[in-house]
């Protein structure tokens, strides 16, 4: 029996059969157990027999990881308002337990009311990245659902890719029966409607005809309702619809005036330790700063803004809902916010004296001022700054189109240090187009110079600066798409280079910190960035292999990613070096040409060609567009202010 106040687990006020009990007694002997619990505040569970639609809403990594994911918060709360539709969370289960639960027969559950995912009418899959894949296929494996989209039947959920890497969903095709591309708040409740219709109906024509319906909603990409076309050497020939009656190509969906979509409103508070202890509000959506590396800012076009109040209003509830003492103000460069001074003094004042720290994710060096970083710390602690050059010399950076200079970037450490500042984070990319050893080089020789003046201009020695350097990986839907990706061989001998000019130094190895990833995990996932559909059988091997958990140096194993390609690709013409270290012409049908992130493809082949050519493009939120495609291809506009609304003081604290 529950007694009062008792939430999450099996206290439910109505029957339904939960795994609490079998899962229970296992979890003394796994690692984090608190993971599994659920029960979070601002967890919901609703009526499942009063539900028509039911959601199981998935991060593909563990709970740490996957809680804080600002994504699929949003989807659990904008579906758990609707009535009639139910949205539960699961997480990746890691191998201790997974192994525990295939001896018991326990099934992936989800967290909210321990169900089998099974039971549930759609399964949505969030992929920030495509690290996620093969943990995607343990859910289904553990949940009982078949792992070919093909097997499945009306008894199994729906399997919905989101995320960014949903952008190409290629190389997932065969384990999913589609693919929602873009903003997910819209296209969830359109999609609900749908199957909520359908099921009214009797489900008339089973699986293939709630599929088609979904398909023909404009929104929803079913890979099995086309069908792709190879050239001997291994190129694609062309990718079609395989029927009539679905678009040729399927658009990513754009939420615009996000005012209207202040989620979410009860943010999750997590029981166990995560990555981000803070809660975020999203300040506004889509970058046109044009870095061609980026995925993120090209998929996510045009820029839409959050007004100053809708901030602040997002801010004040979170804070009451959730007792958190830090607020994340995310975006994905947010001191672009056209009133981002306001914000920062708005919310300083607001919360005078009341320990609420605000944070950035991370600074562009040229959006970077003193007074802002004052404004964001002054109720809260003063934590390191961040800044991402990403690029080292400043060839590289016009290459990749952000545009920093040297000079720029010491005065902004410079005056970080002398403002009080003793931490500094600088993020870079390894394996660019172009780069050579120097170019990666000369992020000591700019590191060393940061150091030298922030001692000389606060006369001590304590200043510090970390360097956390990765690989490149070009990713579809940007200018880079067409590049060569770097061995990971040529990437590491320059990560070691980098980690001897810093390390064997005696006068900067204290003050210096050097964080890198090498380059094999990067090589993976550039297989799985820019693979088509033939990469899913080495997805399915490396899985059937043992592999799990790709984003966890413990747990990745290349030698096991390498040997399933080898076998997989075995005479053919493909390879791990075709798919990543092997440059595309124009002329080339890229796997994802038939999904429409509004990019124009001729404008980012042309930008591609800027870029060897070391040219620049403006941000078209203060210039007059550049003709990227997206605005009017998805009949779009760029939302930004100012408004000149201020945030008021709040009265009774
Ligand atoms: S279409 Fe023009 S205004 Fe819209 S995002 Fe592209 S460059 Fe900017």
């Amino acid at each position: 029996m529950c007694t009062p106040g008792e939430v999450g687990i099996s206290c439910y006020p109505w029957s339904m059969p939960s795994v609490w009990s079998d899962l229970e007694p296992l979890l003394l002997q796994v690692s984090k157990p608190i993971q599994y619990v659920g029960g979070e505040l601002n967890s919901t569970v609703k009526d499942w027999d009063a539900a028509e639609v039911r959601w199981v809403l998935m991060y593909p990594d563990a709970y740490e990881v996957g809680l804080p994911n600002q994504g699929v918060m949003i989807l659990y709360e904008v579906l758990n308002e609707v009535e009639g539709v139910l949205a539960e969370r699961s997480y990746a289960i890691w191998p201790d337990l997974e192994k525990l639960m295939r001896e018991n027969d326990i099934p992936q559950f989800t967290l909210d009311s321990h169900r089998s995912v099974r039971d549930f009418d759609l399964f949505g899959i969030s992929f920030a990245t495509e690290l996620g894949y093969t943990n995607m296929l343990s859910a289904l494996h553990l949940g009982g659902i078949p792992l070919m989209a093909a097997d499945r039947t009306l008894e199994d959920p729906i399997v919905v890719a989101g995320g960014h890497a949903a952008f190409n969903p290629e190389p997932i095709s065969d384990f999913i029966d589609i693919a929602v591309l873009g903003d997910g708040e819209e296209a969830v409740l359109r999609m609900s409607e749908i199957v909520r219709e359908w099921k009214r109906e009797g489900r008339p024509g089973g699986r293939d005809e709630v599929l088609l319906r979904l398909a023909r909603s404009g929104g929803c990409y079913v890979p099995r309702f086309y069908d792709v076309e190879y050239f001997e050497d291994g190129r694609i020939k062309r990718v079609f619809p395989n029927r009539s009656d679905v678009p040729y190509r399927v658009a990513k969906h754009t939420v615009m005036d996000l005012d209207k979509w202040p989620y979410p409103k009860q943010p999750l508070v997590p029981l166990a330790e995560t990555v981000h202890e803070r809660m975020s509000v999203e300040i506004f959506r889509g970058c046109t700063r044009g870095c061609r590396f980026c995925q993120a800012g090209m998929i996510t076009r045009p820029v839409r803004e959050r007004s100053i109040t809708g901030i602040a209003a997002m801010v004040e509830q979170g804070l009451n809902a959730t007792g958190y003492e830090e607020v994340g103000l995310l975006s994905l460069s947010s001191a672009d916010h056209s009133e981002i001074g306001e914000i920062a003094k708005g919310l300083a004042d607001r919360y005078d004296g009341e320990n609420v720290g605000l944070s950035l994710p991370s600074t562009r060096v040229d959006a970077f001022n003193v007074d802002l970083a004052n404004e964001l710390t002054r109720n809260g602690r003063r934590s390191g700054l961040t800044f991402a050059p990403e690029g080292g010399s400043e060839r590289m950076r016009q290459v990749i189109n952000k545009m920093v200079t040297e000079e720029d970037l010491i005065r902004t450490v410079t005056t970080a240090y002398v403002n009080g500042w003793r931490q500094v984070k600088l993020y870079f990319m390894c394996g660019l187009p172009t780069e050579t050893d120097e170019d990666v080089m000369q992020i000591a020789t700019m590191t060393k110079r940061a150091i030298d003046a922030g001692r000389s201009a606060t006369g001590g020695n304590d200043v510090r600066c970390t360097i956390s350097i990765g690989a490149f990986v070009p990713k579809p839907h940007t200018p880079f798409q067409w590049a060569a990706q770097e061995s990971p061989d040529v990437v590491d001998h320059r990560l070691k280079m980098l980690r001897d000019a810093i390390q064997g130094d005696r006068k900067y190895a204290k003050a210096i910190g050097y964080r890198y990833h090498d380059g094999k995990p990067s090589a993976i996932e550039g297989l799985l960035s820019r693979g088509d559909r033939r990469v899913g059988a080495v997805i399915l091997r490396a899985w059937e292999n043992g592999q799990r958990f790709d984003g966890w140096t413990e747990h990745f194993s290349y030698d096991r990613w390498v040997a399933a390609a080898v076998e997989i690709f075995a005479g053919s013409p493909l390879s791990l070096d075709w798919f990543t270290t092997r440059e595309r012409e124009l002329s080339e049908a890229l796997p994802w040409d038939h999904l429409d992130s509004g990019l124009d493809k001729e404008w980012l082949w042309s930008d591609w060609q800027e870029a060897l050519a070391g040219g620049e493009v403006d941000d078209c939120r203060w210039t007059p567009c550049f003709d990227c495609g997206v605005c009017p291809t998805m009949d779009t506009e760029i939302q930004v202010g100012p408004t000149g609304r201020t945030i008021p003081l709040l009265v009774n604290r």
